[in-house]
């Protein structure tokens, strides 16, 4: 390890400095601190600090920086290219920091930044209240707030960071800052879409708003037979959508489920999965024409907990298994793409992979696309390939299903860009990410972190 060089004095007095606990690769536990959620990345780190709090953040940056030592940040480790980690220096660890506290006068909740979207639903529904968050409880709120955030209530409610009032950040020069729209305004900016390129976000605060106990939920299966007229459906619907309705399609695996008949298991379907923030009776005439649309496999729809909604994916992205996500926004949904969701779905080399067509647009549209650093505003649609397997072996087929499918989609015409917090293996950057705004924060880049110190992230080069 890089680590080797630097004399033990100054590790040693480093270490001893730290109020959480820092894991080498020869102490107990340092094997389970060091892996993620994608099975795919393996790296080996020198240092794993588990900070306690903002001073233990500003001691191992301040460390990385003067020891030159390569610098990971980890909140919930669920990037999916696995940028949570490097070989050979100092990965942030903040799983510790997973503080939430609901302030209910003002509406707002402070989250340290190694809290999940589970810890926070867990804080906030206490009161009735919720962030918009995404839809697996396990996710990192960090890496999810920072890239975008999209989940059941973003027609409502807008992206996870259409909702941040503040931020405190740790930035490379060690200094603890905070970030809002009237202290450091241009951190604030670009931290709202542009990643982990400006620091450490030790505590995030966002607004809340009035969610649940219950919300009316459509959840039904159609045979992919009847995938052309589901997704005609779900056009229609899209068309014509109240923001209180959020649904994403997605093909997928029938899985072996007491829910679904065994008649049905490891046949494709076309599933809808999405909430109605409102009355059930409203929810039933706005999803009836996709529950209808032909005779389903399973029809699950029912109104449930928020907090079940929330974690009603959990078991199927378990942690340590092989993951390719990647992503592009799309403008309509022509007959040629619609056929493009069904037939990638029939080439899918693994049973556990889908592929998702995600609704956007409503109050995600009400932000212009340059008053926060996520560009792209005004694209009702995003396509997801997320390849999922077992087998090491197979990375290679699945790999390419992904990629070859986001190509597909993107040589329609209608189909471009790329949404950060979906991102392969992370080698899409630039404009492709950041739209018009990319130049700001190459900007922002130069000024908080000019030599690049957090770089393991969707990165913004400060050379430009
Ligand atoms: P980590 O791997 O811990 O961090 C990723 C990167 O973010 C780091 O490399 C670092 O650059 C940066 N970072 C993390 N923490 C901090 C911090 N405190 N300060 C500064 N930088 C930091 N996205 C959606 O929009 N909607 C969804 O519904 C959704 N569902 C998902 C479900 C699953 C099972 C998974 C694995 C991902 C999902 N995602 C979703 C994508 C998710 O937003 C990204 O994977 C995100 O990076 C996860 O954040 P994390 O904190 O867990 O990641």
């Amino acid at each position: 390890a890089t680590l080797e060089r630097l004399d033990d004095g100054a590790v040693e007095s480093f270490v001893a400095g730290i109020h959480g606990e820092v894991l080498r690769p020869s102490d107990a536990g340092y094997e389970e601190a060091r892996s993620l959620w994608n099975g795919t990345v393996d790296k080996h780190p020198a240092l794993i600090v588990r900070c306690a709090g903002t001073a233990d953040v500003v001691d191992a940056v301040s460390f990385a920086r003067e020891q030159d030592l390569p610098l990971a940040v980890r909140g919930g480790g669920h990037n999916v290219a696995g940028t949570a980690t490097c070989d050979g220096g100092v990965v942030v660890d903040l799983s510790a920091m997973t503080g939430v506290f609901v302030d209910r006068d003002t509406r707002r909740v402070r989250v340290q930044g190694g809290a999940t979207i589970g810890d926070v639903d867990r804080e906030t529904q206490l009161h009735g209240l919720a962030v918009p968050l995404g839809v697996v409880s396990e996710t990192g709120v960090a890496g999810l707030t920072l890239g975008g955030g999209v989940g059941h209530l973003r027609r409502e409610h807008g992206l996870s960071l259409d909702n941040l009032t503040g931020v405190e950040v740790v930035t490379a020069d060690g200094e603890v800052r905070t970030a809002n729209a009237d202290a450091n305004p241009d951190l604030f900016w670009a931290v709202r879409g542009g990643g982990g390129n400006f620091g450490v976000v030790t505590s995030f605060e966002y607004r809340l708003h009035e969610v649940g106990p219950e919300v009316p939920v459509l959840f039904v299966w159609h045979p992919m037979a009847d995938a052309a007229r589901a997704l005609r459906a779900f056009r229609d619907y899209a068309a014509h959508a109240p923001p209180e309705s959020s649904v994403v399609a997605f093909a997928a695996t029938v899985p072996e489920l007491d829910e679904f008949p065994e008649a049905s298991w490891g046949s494709l379907a076309l599933a809808f999965l999405g909430c109605y923030d409102g009355p059930a009776d409203v929810a039933d005439a706005e999803f009836r024409p996709i529950r209808e649309a032909a005779d389903p496999v399973a029809d699950l729809s029912e109104s449930m907990a928020y907090t079940d909604l929330q974690t009603l994916l959990d078991e199927d992205y378990p942690d340590g298994r092989n993951y390719y996500w990647k992503s592009t926004y799309v403008d309509e949904l022509t007959d040629e793409v619609l056929e493009l969701v069904a037939r990638s779905a029939e080439r899918m080399p693994s049973p556990l992979s889908t592929v998702d067509l995600w609704h956007l647009g409503g109050a995600i549209d009400d932000v212009p696309p340059d008053a926060t650093a996520y560009p792209h505003r005004g694209r009702p649609f995003m396509l997801t390939f997320e390849a999922n397997w077992e087998d090491d072996a197979d990375t290679e087929a699945n790999v390419e299903w992904a990629r070859s499918g986001v190509e597909r989609v993107r040589s329609t015409g209608v189909a471009s860009g790329a949404y950060g917090n979906f991102p392969g293996d992370g080698t899409e950057t630039g404009r492709l990410l950041y739209g018009d705004n990319y130049d700001r924060l190459v900007a922002v880049k130069r000024r908080y972190d000019p030599a690049n110190l957090f770089h393991r992230n969707q990165n913004v080069d400060p050379t430009g």
